[in-house]
Parts: C-alpha cells; sequence; structure tokens
C-alpha cells in the first residue's frame, strides 16, 4: 500500500447514488489515483495524470463527471476516447456500473467494426456518454450524426498507447470540434513527448497527478520466473497447469500465429483454451473475453496487444510464456492478474540469454522476481491421484449409482474375480488417457524429437491392435524427404476440412508419405476437398488404408472417455467432470 493516508470515499464529494454504488460493489477506499483525481474533477480542473493499468483510472474520472453531469440533459455531455474497442467497452460498462442508481443514464461505447445502423439508432434516441476509438468518432462527426455541442468533459484514457497506434491527428481533431469549455482530463501510463505535446495544446492549467509504478495493485502479484533449461517450455507449462491452484490463467507470447499454435498444443494436452489476438474478428475476441469472465474459459493466450487492459478477476495467474520486450509491457502485462484487490501469481519463462532482461525489471519494478523450480513428476502424480480421489467421492456423492452396482454384482458372478480387481481395472481404464502415474510419458515429452509434433498424444501402445472407434487412417502423399511435419498437416487438415485439430489423431510420419487418423464421419465432399490440398508443394491425395489405430481423440483433459461421451445407461449424466485435470471441476 502507498504510505500516505487515503481518505474515505465518504470524505469525497461524489453524488449520493453513486456513494450507494460504490458501497454495494464493495470498493472500501479510493486508490491512489482515485483519491487524487477525484477533488480536482468534481472541482472542473482539467488533468493530465500519470497511472499504470489496473490503478482504477475509469473510476477516478467516471465517478466526478458522474457526479457534475445534468441527467435532464439527455445530450452527450461526456466524451472518453480509448485507444481500443475492447477498453471502449470496458469503460462504458464500468460507467454504466457506476451510474447504476442514476435513473435514465445512458452510456454509448462507439467502435469500428460494430454495426453503424444501431449505432445511430441509439444516438439518435440520445445518450449522456459516449465512449469510443477516434476512428470511428471522427466518422460520427464527419457525418454529423454525433453532436458535441453539449459537451462538458473529454477523457483521454490510455493516451500513450492511443498515441502509439497512430490516433494522434484524429484525437486533435476531436479536441478541436469540442466546445472550447470543455474540461480535459488525460489518463496515461507513460509520459512520452507526444503525450506532453497534446497536453501542452488541450489541456489549461491541469492539475498533473503522479502515482509510482508500485501500486498495490502490483504489490499484490507474487512474481516467480523459471529458468529454462532441461524442459521445454510447453511441458514446464503443462506442469504448472497442473500443480498450481489455478483460477484462470492468461499467457503472454510474442506473435499472434503463436497464440494459435500454443493453444493447439494445449488443446491437444486436454487443456481447453483459447486464442486472443488481433486478427481474429471483434467478435470472436469478445466471445473469448466473456468466456472468460464467466467461467466457461480458464486459459487464455494473448498478445501484449490483444490483451491490453483486460480487466477479468478471475485471472489468478499470468504466464510470460515469452518474455515481454521491455519493463513496461510486463507490468502491464502481470497487471491483468491482481486485480480488484485479489492476490495474483506472475510467472515470466527466461532463457539463458534473457538474464539481462529479468535484470532490468527487477529494477525498474524495484521488486523481487524470485526462482521457482518446477513441480516434479512425482507432484503431478501426487497431485492427479488426490483430484482422482475427490472424483471418486463426488461421483460416490453425486450420482445414483444403482444400475453400475447391479452391473458390478453381475460381472462379478460372471466371470468370479475380487471387487479390488474389477475396481483397479476401471480405475486404469478412467485414468488411461492421462495416467495418475505420467512417468514415460513425461520423459518421453522431453527427449523425442515427437515434441514438436503438433498433437502430442499419449504414448501410442503397440500392442493395441484393436482398431480404435471413430477413426480412420488415411494415408497422405507427402512425406518426412519432402520436408512435412505433423504440424503442416495438422494446420492444413483442420483449416480444410474444418476439422478442430482435437479431432485429428494419430500421425506416423514415413519417408515418402504419412498416415493420418481423421474422424470416420468425414462427408465424401471433404475427402475429394483434402484430395486436392497442398502441403510442402504436394498434392495431400488422400486416400482411405483401414480403421484407425492410433490414440483417440482427446477432449478436455477428462479421465474418461468413452463413458463420458456415450453413456450405456441411456439417460445418464455424464459419469465423471469433464476436466479430470482441474481443481473444482
Ligand atoms: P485502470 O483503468 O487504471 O487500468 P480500472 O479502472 O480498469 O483500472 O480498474 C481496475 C480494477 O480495480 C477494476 O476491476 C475495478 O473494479 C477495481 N477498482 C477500481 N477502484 C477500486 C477501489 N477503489 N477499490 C477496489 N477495487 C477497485
Ligand atoms: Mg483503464
Amino acid at each position: 500500500m502507498t504510505e500516505e493516508i487515503l481518505p474515505a470515499f465518504t470524505e469525497l464529494a461524489l453524488a449520493p447514488a453513486l456513494h450507494r454504488v460504490i458501497a454495494e460493489i464493495g470498493y472500501e477506499t479510493p486508490s491512489p489515483i482515485q483519491a487524487q483525481s477525484i477533488p480536482p474533477l468534481l472541482a472542473g480542473r482539467d488533468l493530465l495524470g500519470q497511472a499504470q493499468t489496473g490503478t482504477g483510472k475509469t473510476a477516478a474520472f467516471a465517478l466526478p463527471l458522474l457526479t457534475r453531469l445534468d441527467l435532464a440533459l439527455v445530450r452527450p455531455q461526456i466524451l472518453v476516447l480509448t485507444p481500443t474497442r475492447e477498453l471502449a467497452l470496458q469503460v462504458a460498462e464500468a460507467m454504466q456500473t457506476y451510474a447504476r442508481h442514476l435513473p435514465g443514464f445512458h452510456v454509448l461505447p462507439v467502435y469500428g467494426g460494430q454495426n453503424m445502423g444501431q449505432q445511430l439508432r441509439q444516438l439518435e434516441r440520445g445518450v449522456h456518454a459516449v465512449v469510443g476509438t477516434p476512428g470511428r468518432i471522427q466518422d460520427h462527426l464527419r457525418r454529423g450524426t454525433l453532436k458535441l455541442d453539449r459537451l462538458t468533459c473529454v477523457v483521454l484514457d490510455e493516451a500513450d498507447e492511443m498515441l502509439r497506434m497512430g490516433f494522434v491527428d484524429e484525437v486533435e481533431a476531436i479536441l478541436e470540434q469540442t466546445p472550447p469549455t470543455r474540461q480535459t482530463a488525460l489518463f496515461s501510463a507513460t509520459m512520452p513527448k507526444e503525450v506532453l505535446n497534446v497536453a501542452r495544446r488541450h489541456l489549461k492549467d491541469p492539475v498533473e497527478i503522479r502515482i509510482k509504478t508500485k501500486t498495490a495493485t502490483v504489490a499484490a502479484i507474487t512474481q516467480r520466473y523459471w529458468q529454462v533449461k532441461g524442459l521445454h517450455k510447453l511441458d514446464a507449462l503443462t506442469r504448472i497447469l497442473e500443480a498450481e491452484e489455478i483460477e484462470a490463467m492468461l499467457i503472454f507470447v510474442r506473435t499472434k500465429i503463436e497464440t494459435v499454435e500454443l493453444a493447439e498444443k494445449l488443446e491437444a494436452r486436454g487443456f481447453t483454451c483459447a486464442a486472443l489476438n488481433g486478427d481474429m474478428t471483434q467478435a470472436l475476441r469478445e466471445k473469448a473475453i466473456e468466456r472468460l469472465k464467466n467461467g466457461s474459459l480458464d486459459i487464455v493466450i494473448a498478445t501484449d496487444v490483444a490483451a491490453r487492459g483486460l480487466d477479468v478477476p478471475r485471472i489468478s495467474h499470468v504466464i510470460n510464456y515469452d518474455i515481454p520486450y521491455d519493463t513496461e509491457s510486463y507490468v502491464h502485462r502481470i497487471g491483468r492478474t491482481g486485480r480488484a484487490g485479489r492476490p495474483g501469481q506472475a510467472i515470466l519463462f527466461v532463457a539463458p540469454r534473457e538474464r539481462r532482461m529479468l535484470n532490468a525489471i527487477e529494477q525498474a519494478t524495484r521488486q523481487p522476481i524470485t526462482p521457482m523450480t518446477l513441480p516434479s513428476r512425482k507432484d503431478i502424480a501426487n497431485r492427479r491421484i488426490s483430484l482422482f480421489k475427490e472424483q471418486i467421492a463426488e461421483a460416490m456423492e453425486a450420482q445414483d449409482l444403482e444400475f453400475f452396482e447391479e452391473l458390478i454384482d453381475s460381472y462379478q458372478s460372471e466371470y468370479d474375480v475380487g471387487l479390488r480387481r474389477i475396481a483397479a481395472t476401471l480405475a486404469y481404464l478412467v485414468q488411461k488417457e492421462r495416467p495418475l502415474q505420467p512417468a514415460e510419458a513425461f520423459a518421453e515429452e522431453v527427449v523425442t524429437p515427437e515434441v514438436e509434433r503438433a498433437v502430442p498424444r499419449a504414448p501410442r501402445r503397440e500392442s493395441s491392435k484393436t482398431p480404435e472407434i471413430g477413426l480412420t487412417t488415411y494415408r497422405v502423399e507427402v512425406g518426412r524427404s519432402h520436408g512435412v511435419e505433423p504440424k503442416h498437416l495438422v494446420g492444413a487438415i483442420s483449416n480444410e476440412a474444418n476439422i478442430s485439430s482435437r479431432g485429428i489423431g494419430y500421425i506416423k510420419i514415413h519417408d515418402d508419405y504419412c498416415l493420418v487418423d481423421l474422424p470416420d464421419d468425414l462427408p465424401q465432399q471433404t475427402i475429394r476437398h483434402l484430395q486436392s490440398v497442398w502441403v510442402c508443394g504436394r498434392r495431400l491425395l488422400l486416400s482411405a488404408v483401414g480403421k484407425g489405430g492410433g490414440e483417440k481423440p482427446g477432449k478436455g483433459g477428462s479421465f474418461v472417455k468413452d463413458g463420458a461421451k456415450r453413456p450405456f445407461k441411456p439417460g445418464a449424466k455424464k459419469p465423471f467432470p469433464a476436466r479430470g485435470a482441474k481443481k473444482g471441476s
């Protein structure tokens, strides 16, 4: 916490309706930026505020501006400019929440890619506040569909980012079209020259506020690093995913492509996850964030830009899978956890040649980052075993097992074996795809070239002669000599045939050809299409060679596969939770 004593919210002259919301939401004290910004903004002063993300800037401007708002005048009075659509939505949502007890209050988020007609209708119906990206706001101003003549306040949120994204002309043009009497607040995590120039030109005698990097938010985050050695980063990540108490995790990588590739690899290992990057459509990104918020998704792999400003209090872990380019983005990244007063965990993967960046980060944040050792195979095994026991207990408690008890009775009398042996066999079947003793699988993942396969599977059992139900083996006419790798095939087939990479089974690479297990029920049309698809300069010329012999496609890390998918007791619920590897699921 900061040393200075912060005033209570009740000491701030905010509208009673806002005090009520603050109490309802459960904010105890204003954050430092709020304590320092609210009084001057209430007094109508301009403001230049420097504070990192996660310090509570939204309420710092929203609460005083909502207090000063004339609710009876249904015209845009507040305009907030944000660098991205996500932030526009987030800020609009937060303002709507803070204004919960201001009857009839309307805030409209406005951003590119959103249906223009809908925006126009809402603008016509009347709004008190508009939150948007500079480009789309400019559009509306040009068309005359947004009128700023009654505007009393402009907020430039995350100004450094806005300018970095090239919005300087739009921002200036917009400011020029607002009444000269308006109040202006500018917030920025950093204060480069460009931001100061805009401030100099458009702010009148501003109150200047600077909140140091070391905020309570950052202090609530435990920072660790893992020195990359011995294991691949993917294996390290998998162990962390299995061993830590995780509510939700945000994983940072450097490129958009890597978000997708890592997501595929994690899915192949049974973790449900999603990529978040700038190439995705707005709708897809919003969907992923919504799922992360509501708990139907726990792992997101993102780039810096896509995750900027993301505010999901569930995020308990931030993993810097790839080290950030600078200390500032490190602070932004880890600021996605430890939100809203919750504790957060940040883990940084550091390759030997990245040690200097680690030192720089420690210096910049003036906080220690402690080395961590990865959980051992034994730790993982212990955790899997205890989760397994929990699952048994839960199912025993929650399920009607009569049908199964009778089944076991009849099995026992038919085959004359002990209950212990039957139970052990069933336990074996249940854990087959995610073995409770992961020793061999782990060793193999580390040392064999198979690691690089896009779809790593549990080691294949040579003895398994029985063909797997659900898969057919196909031959494709591209092989090792053409430079093909499993990821090429997975990429091409999943894209062209529109099957998820999880639907693709075992891949065996030969010199001139490959064998690939694909779902039995591929439509003829898809098969024909795949025949003409090119991979590594060769046409696949896909042909069926028989029943799939490889591993079945995994799903969601479940201990149970067949049972979960095809209950043999008609109408039975899923006998086991869908995600065996996760706590509380
Ligand atoms: P910033 O814009 O600086 O990144 P936000 O306004 O998005 O920060 O706030 C970050 C998080 O902190 C949000 O989840 C918000 O609800 C929470 N928050 C804001 N002010 C307070 C407060 N006074 N007490 C507790 N939580 C707060
Ligand atoms: Mg913000």
